[in-house]
């Protein structure tokens, strides 16, 4: 028997691991699990139907070219099909994005902290991961990101609103740093709670990829649309961009389900809108009622709050999961609370508040 074990890339080493957000306990007392950026709504019941009857289909394989989902995102948000591509949620066709445009020696460029998918997809490429530093309010550093690139830049990471902090970057600020990104490095609007906006400055990305061959959109079908278990995301962008996307896809990587059930989503745009603006209220109840705690709350127009604590992130965690709720610890740097259901989001405010009374 030989001694050798199978030769790994060098690239894996140190490649952090997704730590997902921790489900909610099973029995004991009422938990609520707010770690994930979940929709706290189940599936609205024609979507569910939709996907039920999907399912009767599945000893066949899906449609690769996701040929109904890609006709009516085609519709809704009047882009041509060249311009689409999808992928198994939006994390997928990050990764789509990064394999097709860097590899060893190339530089990704994004915000920290940010979505923890990026230095993970970016290592998977074996391309080079820059963090650049959120500014001292929790926002994109655009100018500092300009200043990062060099010659290997491939592509740059724009959160928008940004994950885990909720802060935005504006139309003004943004189309000023596009302008001046070089043509030849791809700008990846990463929009995954752009729903969640009600902030008029902040921009919609699809205005701002049609005339810059260089932005592509991301958004996902996971967060205000409610399929996080469905994996379905995708991107718009021009159509050398769009088509390497589809040569970088998993074949039938998005299953029959998800697109259907996507499809759905879209038809029922309306009353899943409509939970959307529930969740809205519920955010501004519950940023009111931090800062009437004392607490100091970024800006979020996302479907969460930060709280950043420092050394105290764990035991605030650990506060929150003996209130019944299981929030997002980032350790020695802050917490983030998803906007669930409003008994969950009472229990934590107490929690909240016990919490800063004893500090
Ligand atoms: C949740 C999230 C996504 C979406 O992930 P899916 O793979 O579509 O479920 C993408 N980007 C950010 C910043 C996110 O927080």
């Amino acid at each position: 028997m030989s001694e050798k074990t199978p030769k790994l890339r060098t690239a894996l080493d140190g490649i952090p691991t997704y730590k997902p957000g921790r489900p909610a306990a099973a029995g004991g007392p009422v938990t609520y699990k707010l770690s994930s950026n979940e929709n706290p709504y189940p599936p609205l019941p024609g979507v569910l139907e939709q996907a039920v009857t999907a399912a009767g289909a599945f000893n066949r394989y899906p449609d690769m070219a996701c040929t109904g989902l890609m006709a009516e995102l085609s519709e809704r948000f009047s882009v041509p099909v060249e311009h689409l591509a999808t992928g198994t949620g939006s994390v997928g066709v990050a990764q789509q994005l990064v394999q097709a445009t860097a590899g060893p020696g190339d530089e990704v460029i994004y915000a920290w902290r940010s979505f923890e998918a990026y230095p993970i997809v970016t290592q998977v490429s074996g391309a080079t991961p820059v963090q650049v530093p959120l500014d001292s309010d929790e926002v994109h550093d655009l100018e500092a990101m300009l200043a990062a690139i060099t010659e290997r830049t491939r592509l740059i990471f724009v959160c928008n609103p940004n994950n885990p902090t909720g802060t935005v970057v504006r139309r003004a600020e943004l189309e000023s740093f596009l302008d001046r990104v070089p043509s030849d490095v791809l700008v990846v609007l990463d929009e995954a709670y752009c729903e969640f906006v009600r902030d008029a400055e902040v921009p919609d990305g699809l205005d701002l990829y049609r005339d810059r061959p260089n932005v592509c959109v991301l958004r996902t079908f996971s967060k205000a649309y409610g399929l996080a278990g469905l994996r379905v995301g995708f991107a718009v962008a021009h159509e050398p961009v769009a088509a390497a996307l589809r040569k970088t896809a998993v074949p039938f990587g998005v299953s029959q389900l998800a697109q259907e059930a996507a499809v759905a989503s879209l038809r029922s745009e309306a009353a899943l809108l409509e939970r959307v603006d529930a969740l809205v209220a519920e955010r501004t109840r519950v940023v009111e009622g931090l800062l009437g705690q004392g607490w100091t709350v970024p800006e979020t127009q996302a479907n969460f709050v930060w709280l950043r604590l420092g050394d105290r992130t764990a035991d605030f965690a650990a506060a929150c999961e003996r209130a019944g709720v299981v929030v997002r610890p980032f350790p020695g740097e802050g917490v983030r609370v998803t906007i669930g259901e409003s008994p969950a989001m009472d229990l934590f405010l107490e929690a909240a508040e016990g919490f800063r009374k004893a500090l």
